[in-house]
């Protein structure tokens, strides 16, 4: 297993973590298969989108903010059910395909690291498992 760490710097953002990912797989000498990225962690995700304009990002992260504000009133006493809730709306985890020693994504898709309730030290851990034809 590869592990990627990285320290956030806001509360909200998403980091694009596609080159990091490729590069693992790339070292990992698999050529076809599946890479799984994963976060250990109950206030961050992993999604995949639009890596090309960041308004894109910015309009997730907004929205999300509108279905789930940080300032509302929630049971869990440490403050941050926001980010939870946004954690688990986003998922934990991407199955990528591998096709030519590296991640299939289409043209304009990144992997994104979700944070939620930044900033915070981070880990991604990786497994890309090769698959017979
Ligand atoms: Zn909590």
């Amino acid at each position: 297993m590869e592990t990627i760490s990285i320290k956030t710097k806001s509360r909200n953002e998403f980091v694009d973590l596609t080159r990091e990912i490729n590069q693992a797989v790339k070292k990992s000498g698999v050529q076809e298969g599946l890479c799984l990225v994963y976060v250990p962690h109950t206030t961050a995700g992993i999604t995949i989108n639009e890596g090309a304009d960041p308004d894109v990002v910015s309009d997730i992260l907004q929205h999300l903010e509108e279905m789930v504000p940080a300032g509302k009133r929630f049971l869990h006493a440490e403050g941050n059910s926001d980010a939870h809730i946004k954690s688990t709306l986003v998922g934990a985890s991407q199955l990528i395909p591998v096709t030519g020693g590296k991640l299939a994504l289409g043209t304009w898709q990144a992997v994104f690291l979700c944070e939620f309730d930044g900033p915070r030290a981070r880990n991604v851990f990786l497994q890309v498992v090769p698959v017979g034809k």
